[in-house]
Order: structure tokens, then sequence, then C-alpha cells
């Protein structure tokens, strides 16, 4: 069967991988760590650094797409893979969301609505900001951020000094700080011939940064749940996009603000594994590979919870539950904070 090569070896490249397996694919993995999660079920798996040129062209060369389940790709990497095979989905949709900056200022563009934010170089420009934007507000890295890490919350303007030290030099922006009710995400999927499919929107709630929970269906009128489809389908069109995307949304009295969009599955779409005929990692597949899209339909309502770090312990009590259904990402060390698994249970109104 055709190749389909994935950049990253995490759970994500793991759920990935086992969606494609199923529709006969064969998968190959490219990843600089050790051991990945993904490594278990791919058919196969290159250990290699980003910067190793000759391995790039290697996995390139036996792949019929590329794929990715993070965004921090480097772009020489990219430059590598880009000249033997398609990537999806593609250049435009990283560029945009490797850096808070492009991707507001993007979705801005779009006419979407975003917190207001600006640009912080030095603590001048933060105090400025402050200014204009107010608090509360929040610094955030421009890059690499994930988890809530790389943010600083700022309640008045006394914290701007501590905040910026909290970026350690980074280029950071900052934003207001939104008064929402909720939070949601929205999982889209545009296909190889523009068409979209949306799954139902979910709604999530974080702990400490990292997502707890979510719950479908969200709690959502039914003009913003047409409005969260399309903003998304804006989003995707905008972007030529092929793939799943997940886009986070807060939900205010004054309508969804888009927080920030992910190109690639992501851990609030898991419930679709149990809530939907073709879940978020089969529709990444299918997009990728140039099938039809599912339709995103939901037959249950569902809600997600993350195991995370010592919630594994968890596990054998939830294993005799019924209606619960556990995705374990087979990774041998616990550490606090970190994503081992997640369930999925499935919520019968009648
Ligand atoms: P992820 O793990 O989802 O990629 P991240 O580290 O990229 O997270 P954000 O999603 O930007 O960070 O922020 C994490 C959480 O912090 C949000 O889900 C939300 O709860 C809160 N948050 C972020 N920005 C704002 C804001 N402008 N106003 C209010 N809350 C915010
Ligand atoms: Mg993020
Ligand atoms: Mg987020």
């Amino acid at each position: 069967g055709a190749v389909i090569g994935i950049l990253g070896g995490g759970q994500l490249g793991r759920m990935l991988s086992v969606a494609a397996a199923r529709l006969g694919f064969v998968t190959h993995i490219y990843e600089p760590g050790a051991n990945p999660p993904a490594g278990q079920v791919a058919d196969r798996v290159t250990t290699a650094a980003y910067e190793d040129a000759a391995a790039l062209e290697a996995f390139a060369a036996s792949v019929d797409v590329v794929t990715y389940e993070f965004e921090n790709i480097p772009t020489e990497a990219l430059d590598l893979l880009e000249a033997h095979r398609p990537i999806r989905p593609g250049r435009e949709a990283l560029r945009v969301s490797q850096d808070r900056l492009t991707e507001k200022t993007f979705l801005q563009g779009l006419g979407l609505n975003t917190a207001p934010f600006a640009d912080i170089t030095d603590l001048d420009s933060l105090r400025a900001a402050i200014g204009t934007i107010g608090t509360p507000a929040i610094l955030k890295t421009r890059r690499f951020g994930y988890d809530g890490k790389g943010q600083a919350r700022l309640r008045s303007p006394e914290d701007a000094e501590a905040a910026f030290a909290d970026m350690a030099g980074a280029p950071a922006i900052l934003e207001s700080f939104v008064e929402f009710t909720h939070e949601v995400s929205i999982i889209a999927a545009r296909g190889l011939d523009g068409q979209v499919a949306c799954f139902d929107p979910g709604e999530n709630v974080h702990r400490e940064g990292i997502l707890h929970t979510t719950t479908v269906p969200a709690r959502l009128s039914p003009s913003q749940r047409t409005d969260a489809v399309l903003l998304a389908a804006n989003i995707l069109n905008a972007l030529d996009y092929v793939g799943v995307m997940g886009v986070e949304l807060f939900v205010t009295p004054q309508g969804l603000i888009v927080n920030e969009i992910a190109p690639r599955v992501h851990n609030s779409g898991h419930w679709t594994q149990n809530g939907c005929a073709v879940d978020q990692f089969e529709q990444h597949v299918r997009a990728v590979a140039g099938w039809p899209l599912g339709d995103g339909r939901r037959h249950a309502d569902v809600v997600m919870e993350n195991l995370i770090g010592s919630d594994m312990e968890r596990v054998p009590d939830l294993s005799r539950e019924s209606d619960v259904a556990i995705h374990l990402y087979g990774k041998a060390e616990v550490k606090p904070g970190r994503k081992m698994g997640h369930f999925n249970r499935i919520i019968r109104t009648r």
C-alpha cells in the first residue's frame, strides 16, 4: 500500500499510525527521540535529528506523502522534504501557526475576533502595550509554548517586570485577558478536493494549563455552533488546507473569540474515537491520502478525560466500568504533567 510519513512519534503520531494501518496504509515515523510511543505501532521508524539531511532525504524517498503531529518542525527540514514529496497540511499552515504573532495577525486579517494583542520586544514595548491593552493580560512567548508553558499573567501594570523576566528574552506577545464563560474547540477537516467537514464542537476544561476534559455536546446556541463551523471553514479555505485542524475558541457574551489554531489532530478531538464513525485520526489520514472525508457526524454524547502522570493509577478501576473506552500511549515512564493516555466515557441519553 501507499506509505504515509509522519513527523513526530508521540501519542498523536501513534494514533495516526493506527488509523492509517486500519485503512491499509504503511506508516513511517520520523522522530529524534528514542523509543517513541508511535514506534510501537508504526511499520517503520527513523530515529534521527531534523538537522540530518541524509536521514530526511531517505525518509522522503520512502514515503508517498509527509504529514506531522506537531507544528514546530524546523523550516530547513521542511524545505528538504518538500523537494521530494508533498507535505500535508501545507507550509503556509505551519508558518502561520508556529508563531502567535503571525497567527493572530492572520486570524484578524480574515475578519475573525481575537483577544487584543501587541508585539513585545523589550520592557518598554511591554509597558506601552499595557497602556493600550490594559490589565489583566497574559504575556506569551511567540513560539514553542504548549500546555500553558511560556506564559505569565499580569494582574496589574506592576507585574510587568516580573512577567517580562519570565520570558527569558524570548520574543513575546501581550494578550488582553478574555472574560470567557467557557472554552470550546472545533476540529475541522479539509480534503484535497476542498471539501470541508467539521466535528461537533467540544467544551474544554483545563487544569494547571493542561486539557483535563472535553465534553460533547458543548454548551453553545445554534447560532454560536454555526459561527464555529463557518469560522473554521474560513480558516481552512484561506490556507488551502489539507488535513485536520484544531481551532480553540473562547465563548463570550459578545460571541466567539479565536484563541489559537493547531495544524494537526488535537487532544480535544480524542472524543471522536468513540463518538463518530470516522474519528479525527482517520479523517486526517483520509485527507492527506486524497480520500473523501467522513461526514463528522456524532452518534453519542462523550466525555473525554486525559490521564496525566499518576492518573494512570485509575486505569484498573476504569477498566471495570461499562461505557468507558481506554486509550493508552505505551509510555514507559510516568512523569508529573505527562500525558499517559485518555478515556472516553459514552453518556447514554436514552
Ligand atoms: P495548548 O496546550 O492548548 O497548545 P498553549 O500553551 O498554546 O496551550 P493557550 O491555549 O494560548 O496556550 O492558553 C492556555 C489556556 O490559558 C487557554 O486554554 C485559556 O484557558 C487560558 N488563556 C490563554 N489566553 C487567554 C486569554 N487571552 N484570556 C483568558 N484566558 C486565556
Ligand atoms: Mg497551543
Ligand atoms: Mg491552547
